[in-house]
C-alpha cells in the first residue's frame, strides 16, 4: 500500500530520501535497500511513475548481453562520441557503458525482464560504431500483482491504446500500425482477452495488462512493495537542507503543510525535467515553444529538483535542449477549451507523405528519428523563420493505410467518423494541392513544386535533397510493399491532407551537472557531498543527441543504479 502521510514536522529514520517516483527514482530506492540502506521516496503527484510510466519503457543499453547482434564497449563509445553534439564527458560515458549490462541483470532479478528487439537499429544508423539490438523493452506484467497500487500507477493517455481502451505491447503496436501478418487476429485477441477478464472488468475499465513504461514502473513499484520501501504521494520537494557543507535532508510540502525529512546518507533528486515550466522553457530553450506541445504529463515536471539544486550552488548542463518529438494539437472531445498534444513520433515516416515548412518547402529527411526531426525544425526555423509549426502533407493512399495520431487508417476510421471539430483545426483536406495550400496558408506554387519534386524522387527511389530511406534506421520502418524506396511514395491520389506539426518533446535534456558517480557538481567544480541527481533532473550524458530508442531511460536507470551504489559505498 502507498504510505500514509508522515506526521507533521520532522521525519527521521530514513538514510536516503529519493525525490520523484519515475523509473530512475524507484530503481534508485530499490537498489539502496538491497545495499543495506533505508530509503523513502517522496512524490509530488497523487500518481507514481511520472513520464516513465506513460513511455515506451525502452532502455538503450549497449553491450546489454541480451541482443543477438554483436556489440563492443569500443564500438559503443565510438558511436556515442560521434553522435553527441556539444560536450560529453568520457568518464561519464565509460561509467554508463561499464554499468549498463549489470543494471539490466539487476532489473531482471527484480522481476522486470527486458528483451532486445532483433534488428532495431540505433537512430543515427550511419554513424561509426552504430549497430542494432541496443534498445531493450520490458516484457508484460500482470497488474493484479500491484493490488491497490495498480490504481495509483499513472495511466497512459487514451491515444496510446487501441480505441483508447486496449493496452498494446510493442509487438502488437507494430503489428497493428503496420498491418503486419495476422493483424486482424491480434486485434481480435486483444479485445477478447479484455472482455473475457470478467472479474477485473467488474472492478475497473482499465486494462490490467501492464506493458511498456507501465510494465517498467509497475515492476519497480512491486519491488518497492516487496521490500516495504515507503512511497509518500502528494509530497513535493521544496528545498534541500545542508549541514556542515553536506546535503542532509529535504524540505517538502504535503497538502500545503511543510515537512522535513532527514537524510543523513544523502538525497537523490529524480524529479524529472523542466518541460512543464513555461518560464524555464522560455529561459533556456533556443526557440519559443509551448509546454502544451510536450507529450509529458501536465504540470508535474516543472524543474523543482533543478531549482532546489541551483539554490545551493549546483552547476547545470545542456539546458538548451529537449528530447524533441514532434507533436500535434488535438481539440479535446471532453474538454472543449483544451487541446491535447498527440504524438507524431512515427507518423511522419510513412510513405505517400512529406513534411514542409510554412514556405511550402521540405527541410528534413522525414524518416529520421523524432529528436533529429525536432532539431531540423529548430535549424530551419532559425534559417527561415517559418518552421514552427511545420506540416505533414499526405494523400489518400496514406490516409487509407496508415495512422496519423488519433486518426486511424480510413479503412478503420473513415473521414466521416472523425469528430467535426478536428477538421480545419488539426486536420485539413482538399481535392487539390492548391486548395490544400490555401487552407494551410502556405504558398501554393511552392507546395505544388515540392510535391512534384518529391514525386520524381519516389519514382527513382533516390531523395536527392535529404537522403530519405538511405540508412538502416529509415528502412527499418519502411514499407516492404512500397518501392523502389520503402520509405516514400508519390503524393498523387486525391483527396490531399495536411496536419500541423508542433515542436513537441518527451522531456527536457538538460539539468544538474553530475559526475560519473551521479554526484551533483557545484559551480566551483567540486562535488556537493550528499547530493545526487538522475534521470532528466540531471544533464544528459550524451550532450544534445538521442542515440537510440531508450536513449533517455537508459542513462536514467543506469545512473540511478550507480548513484545508489556510490551512496552505499560499493563503488558506483
Ligand atoms: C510518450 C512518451 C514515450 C516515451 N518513450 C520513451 C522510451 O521508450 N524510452 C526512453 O528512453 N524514453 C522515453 N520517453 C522519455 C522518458 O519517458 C523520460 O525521459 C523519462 O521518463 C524521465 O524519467 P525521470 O525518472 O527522469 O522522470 P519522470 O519519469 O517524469 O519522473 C519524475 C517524477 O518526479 C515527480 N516530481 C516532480 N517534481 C517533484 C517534486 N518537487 N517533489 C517530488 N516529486 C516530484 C514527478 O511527478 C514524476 O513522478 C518517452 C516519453 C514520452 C512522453
Amino acid at each position: 500500500m502507498t504510505d500514509t502521510l508522515p506526521p507533521n514536522g520532522e521525519v527521521r529514520g530514513y538514510d536516503v530520501i529519493v525525490c520523484g517516483s519515475g523509473a530512475a527514482g524507484m530503481l534508485a530506492a530499490v537498489r539502496l535497500h538491497d545495499l543495506g540502506l533505508r530509503p523513502a521516496v517522496i512524490e509530488k503527484s497523487s500518481r507514481f511513475g511520472g513520464t516513465s510510466a506513460i513511455s515506451g519503457g525502452g532502455l538503450w543499453i549497449p553491450c546489454n548481453g541480451l541482443a543477438q547482434e554483436g556489440d563492443s564497449h569500443d564500438d559503443a563509445l565510438t558511436y556515442l562520441k560521434a553522435v553527441s553534439k556539444g560536450s560529453y564527458r568520457e568518464d561519464k560515458l565509460e561509467a554508463y557503458l561499464d554499468s549498463g549490462a549489470e543494471m539490466v541483470r539487476y532489473l531482471a532479478a527484480l522481476g522486470v525482464q527486458m528483451i532486445s528487439v532483433p534488428g532495431f537499429p540505433d537512430y543515427i544508423a550511419d554513424a561509426p560504431g552504430a549497430t542494432s539490438g541496443r534498445s531493450l523493452f520490458p516484457t508484460e506484467i500482470d497488474g493484479k500483482h500491484l493490488g491497490e497500487e495498480f490504481f495509483r500507477l499513472r495511466d497512459s493517455p487514451e491515444g496510446y491504446k487501441l480505441f483508447g481502451r486496449y493496452v498494446l505491447n510493442l509487438e502488437q503496436s507494430f503489428n497493428l500500425s503496420e498491418r503486419g501478418k495476422g493483424w486482424q487476429w491480434t486485434a481480435f485477441k486483444l479485445m477478447a482477452k479484455y472482455w473475457l477478464d470478467i472479474g477485473w472488468r467488474r472492478m475497473t475499465a482499465t486494462d490490467r495488462r501492464l506493458t511498456m513504461g507501465r510494465a517498467l514502473c509497475g515492476g519497480l513499484r512491486k519491488a518497492m512493495m516487496d521490500r516495504d520501501i515507503p512511497l509518500y504521494l502528494n509530497c513535493a520537494l521544496t528545498g534541500l537542507a545542508t549541514t556542515s557543507g553536506r546535503v542532509s535532508g529535504v524540505d517538502a510540502q504535503i497538502f500545503g503543510k511543510a515537512i522535513h525529512f532527514d537524510a543523513p546518507a544523502g538525497v537523490i533528486l529524480a524529479t524529472g525535467g523542466f518541460e512543464q515550466s513555461q518560464k524555464l522553457r522560455d529561459d533556456h530553450l533556443p526557440v519559443t515553444t509551448r509546454r502544451g506541445w510536450s507529450l509529458t504529463p501536465a504540470e508535474m515536471n516543472v524543474g523543482d529538483g533543478l531549482t532546489c539544486g541551483e539554490d545551493i550552488g549546483a552547476d547545470t548542463e545542456t539546458l538548451d535542449a529537449n528530447w524533441w518529438a514532434p507533436s500535434m494539437q488535438i481539440p479535446s472531445r471532453t474538454e472543449p477549451n483544451l487541446d491535447i498534444a498527440a504524438s507524431m513520433t512515427f507518423d511522419h515516416r510513412h510513405p505517400f507523405s512529406m513534411c514542409v515548412n510554412g514556405l511550402g518547402k521540405r527541410f528534413v529527411n522525414e524518416s529520421c528519428s523524432y529528436d533529429e526531426f525536432g532539431q531540423a525544425m529548430i535549424a530551419d526555423h532559425k534559417a527561415t523563420g517559418a518552421n514552427i509549426p511545420c506540416w505533414l502533407v499526405f494523400d489518400a493512399k496514406f490516409r487509407q493505410r496508415y495512422p496519423c495520431g488519433p486518426v486511424l487508417p480510413a479503412f478503420v476510421m473513415p473521414d466521416r467518423s472523425l469528430p467535426p471539430e478536428w477538421w480545419g483545426s488539426y486536420i485539413f483536406k482538399a481535392g487539390t494541392i492548391a486548395s490544400l495550400a490555401e487552407q494551410m496558408r502556405v504558398p501554393g506554387d511552392t507546395l505544388a513544386e515540392t510535391v512534384e519534386r518529391m514525386n520524381g524522387f519516389a519514382k527513382t527511389g533516390v531523395d536527392e535533397d535529404f537522403g530519405r530511406g538511405r540508412n538502416r534506421f529509415d528502412r527499418f520502418f519502411g514499407k516492404a510493399d512500397v518501392g523502389p524506396n520503402p520509405c516514400f511514395g508519390p503524393i498523387d491520389k486525391p483527396p490531399f491532407y495536411a496536419v500541423r506539426i508542433d515542436l513537441g518533446d518527451l522531456g527536457s535534456k538538460g539539468g544538474l551537472k553530475i559526475d560519473r558517480h551521479a554526484r551533483v557538481m557545484a559551480r566551483d567544480g567540486n562535488a556537493i557531498t550528499g547530493l545526487y541527481a538522475v534521470g532528466n533532473n540531471s544533464g544528459s550524458p550524451f550532450g544534445n543527441c538521442y542515440p537510440g530508442a531508450g536513449g533517455t531511460l537508459g542513462p536514467a536507470t543506469v545512473f540511478a543504479y550507480i548513484a545508489a551504489g556510490h551512496i552505499a559505498g560499493t563503488g558506483g
